[in-house]
Parts: C-alpha cells; structure tokens; sequence
C-alpha cells in the first residue's frame, strides 16, 4: 500500500528521518491525551495538556536543532535539496504524516488526505507568487498558526522557497520559530542551508532534511508506477530532465513543453556567426516570455475578474463611480503582484532552458573525454559527441561554463537578454 511518502523518489535517508519524526509526533499526542496525572491535576487547577505536552516535548525548538538522527519531532525544519529534488513533496508528505490518524502517513485517512489536497484545516501552505514573500503575509501566518489546531494534532506551516522571504518576513518567522507554540510545526523548503538562502539564525532553530538529485532510474520508476507513462518514454524524459521529477512529468506529458526544449537544443547547431548568435539569443528570450505568459495567463483573468466583482465594477446606482475611484488602488497592487510573478515564471522558463542547453554541452564534454556515462539527452546524443570531436574537451567545457556563467549572472540580477546575448557569443566564439 503506497503511503504518503511513495512519491518522494530516491530519498531514502529522508524518508526514514521523517517517519521516524512522525511516528515520535504521534507518541508525543498519544502521551497529551492520556488522563492528567492526579498530582498535576490536583495541584493545579488550571492543568493543561498542552503545557504537559510542551513539558514532554523529547525535542523542544529552543533546544536548538537536534543533530542526532535518532531524535523524535521538533518544531521546525527545513528541506533542501536542488529543483526538482521534492522540497515541497516532502515537506507536504511530512505535514500528512502528521496530521494521519494512525500517525504513519498512511495515505488514506481523513488526515492524510485533506493534507495532500490541500484542503486541511490546520495545513497553511506559502508559496511565493513574485520574486519574494512579504512581511505582511509572514505576519498573518504566524498569528495564525499561533492558534489551536482544529483537528486536535498539529498546526503545520509548509514555506515553499524560504529563501524567498523578505529580511522583514524572515525577521517575523524568526520570532515565531524562536518561541513556537507547543502544537505548531514549520516546514521550511529552500535550496540549501547556505546564509544567502536561509538566514543562519533561522537556519540555527530548524533541524535539516537534505534532499539528493535522484538518479534519472529512480524518477523513471516511478513515471511508470504511478503516472502509468511507456517504460521507453519514462526512460529518455528522465534523463533529459535531469533529476527533476517535475520537469520529466511534463516533457512526458506536454507536447509543447517537449517543442520548446527541441528549439533550445536546436540551437548549438545554428550558431554560424555573430547575426545568428544574436537571433538565437532573442528566440530564446521570446520564448522563455511567451511560455511564462501563457502559464500566468488564466490566473491573471480570474484574478482580475474576481477583485473586479467584489469591487461591484459594472454597477450603475449611486455611489457605483466612487466605489470604482476607490478601488484603483487595489488594482493597482493586483498588477504589481501579477508582474512579480510574471518576472518570477520568466525566469524560471529561461532557466529551465539554459539547463538543458547546459546539458547539451556537458554530454559534449563526456563525449570528447571518453567518459562512460550516459547521456542526458539521448536524442541529440551524436550531434553532442560531433561537436565534442570537433571542440575538445577544452572547447567544451568553456561552453559548458558559458551556460552557467549565464544562469549565475541572471540569479545575480544582470538584464536577461544582456546574458543570454553574451552567452550565445561565447558559444559561436568557443
Ligand atoms: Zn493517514
């Protein structure tokens, strides 16, 4: 019986430190129901089983984070792990196993379903829809998640990318982590423990789940498992993916996804000269744009069209024209916010790009060294091995680290179109 932890793809380590959290989770409930002892009871009136249970915490948050493996439950946490490695699968598997019934994460109860929905009550789920989470958002949550959980087990607060927040944000959830009310879990998802990604005093309260890039078998298994995807199919969108569970479901999936990275990898064969560098560098752009404005598209529209109806626009009685004078500023943060996040899926779109361009020249590398492993994209496989022939593996290497000198410039704020155009130069130059 396939529980909730299944999908979480060559994480083993991981998947043992979570249940053995949530197993000591469920201990430390089962402890807080049981009858008060008498003498508590008697000598206070006012006995809680909340404080007995904050009492008997085997790992309370301001202990620090707890290194020892074999440790129980604690109050915060954080996953890391590269894209695409399951942060957020494994952050939502753990708030199910949680929030289980029987404590386990068993996949079917109540608990464990309304989690993995979305839909539980005491589940507080923050993605960021911009380029970063603000502090008015990270305060109302923390108050929040402050209070008692309906369901009797645990409040969980799931932050996908924490390292996201804002200094402000990052201060409020601080202040929560610091002083967690006995019942509240925060889940922190971030690419790694370093300062620029998760302050060292957050970082210094969470216990650490690090995730591993599961191997292109272990994320075939499971396209085939659970997603019912050809044996073959899974095999090729795997490797090309990278490790990206994600990413492989849908170059499986989306015909459009798989058009879009032909194009990308069309593109180290049309490099001639300095005019087609330059296109090359604008068709990508263009399209990294066109892919992001299709994926916000819809969210957008019904955005608007919902603040537009409870702005009551189209109305025609008295007081219809003062309502819409008043509520342009609330448009206008709507379109701020909808650009952030236009900002955000562009840059995912092009960075999504450049890692398979990256893997174009890396399997050129492999190639012209004569290393044994096997390529990440089976189906431009010679055309790699012709240009490894043709560069050395000197020459391709420095267009490997052309495409990542891009992704590094463009994480660093330098204009997208500036890098790719500087890229797509070094490329056709060698
Ligand atoms: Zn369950």
């Amino acid at each position: 019986m396939p529980d909730v932890f299944a999908d979480l793809v060559g994480q083993d380590e991981a998947v043992d430190t979570l249940r053995r959290a949530a197993a000591s989770a469920a201990a430390v409930l089962r402890a807080a129901h049981l009858p008060a002892p008498a003498v508590a009871a008697a000598a206070d009136p006012e006995y809680d089983e909340l404080d007995a249970l904050a009492d008997d915490d085997p790992a309370p948050a301001t202990d620090g984070p707890a290194d020892d493996p074999g440790a129980g439950m604690t109050h915060a946490w954080i996953f890391t792990g590269p894209p695409g490695s399951g942060r957020s699968v494994a952050a939502r598997a753990f708030a199910a196993a949680l929030q289980c019934v029987h404590g386990t994460g068993c996949g079917t109860c109540p608990g464990c379903h309304t989690t993995l929905t979305g839909t539980h009550a005491d589940v507080r789920l923050v993605a960021p829809e911009g380029l970063s989470i603000g502090v008015g958002e990270m305060r109302a949550l923390v108050l929040r998640a402050a209070s008692t959980p309906s369901g009797g087990r645990w409040q969980v607060v799931i932050i996908e990318d924490a390292d996201r927040l804002t200094e402000a944000a990052g201060n409020a959830l601080l202040k929560a982590v610091e002083e967690p009310p006995p019942r509240t879990v925060f889940l922190l998802c971030a690419p790694s423990t370093h300062p620029d990604d998760v302050s060292v005093t957050i970082r210094s309260r969470c216990r650490v789940v690090p995730l591993r890039q599961p191997s292109a078998a272990a994320v075939a298994e499971m396209l085939v498992r659970r997603d019912g995807i050809a044996p073959d199919v899974a095999q090729w969108v795997a490797a090309a993916a990278q490790g990206h569970v994600g990413r492989a479901r849908r170059l499986a999936g989306d015909p459009e996804a798989r058009g879009r990275r032909d194009a990308v990898l069309a593109v180290p064969r049309r490099l001639t000269g300095v005019g087609t560098a330059l296109d090359a560098a604008s068709a990508l752009i263009g399209a990294a744009e066109a892919e992001a404005e299709a994926a916000v598209a819809e969210t957008d529209a019904a955005e608007r069209a919902a603040l537009q109806t409870a702005l009551g626009a189209g109305g025609t009685g008295r007081g219809a024209a003062g309502a819409t004078r008043g509520s342009a500023g609330q448009l206008k943060d709507l379109e701020k916010r909808q650009k952030s996040r236009a900002t955000r899926a562009q840059r995912d779109a092009l960075d999504r790009a450049l890692v398979d361009l990256a893997g174009f020249y890396r399997d050129a590398l492999t190639s012209a060294l004569r290393a044994p492993v096997a390529p990440v994209h089976t189906d431009t496989a010679a055309l790699a091995e012709a240009g490894g022939q043709k560069w050395a593996p000197e020459g391709a290497l420095r267009r490997l680290e052309a495409v990542l000198a891009c992704r590094a410039a463009i994480e660093a704020n330098v204009k997208p179109r500036i890098a790719v155009e500087a890229m797509m130069l070094s490329l056709w130059r060698g």
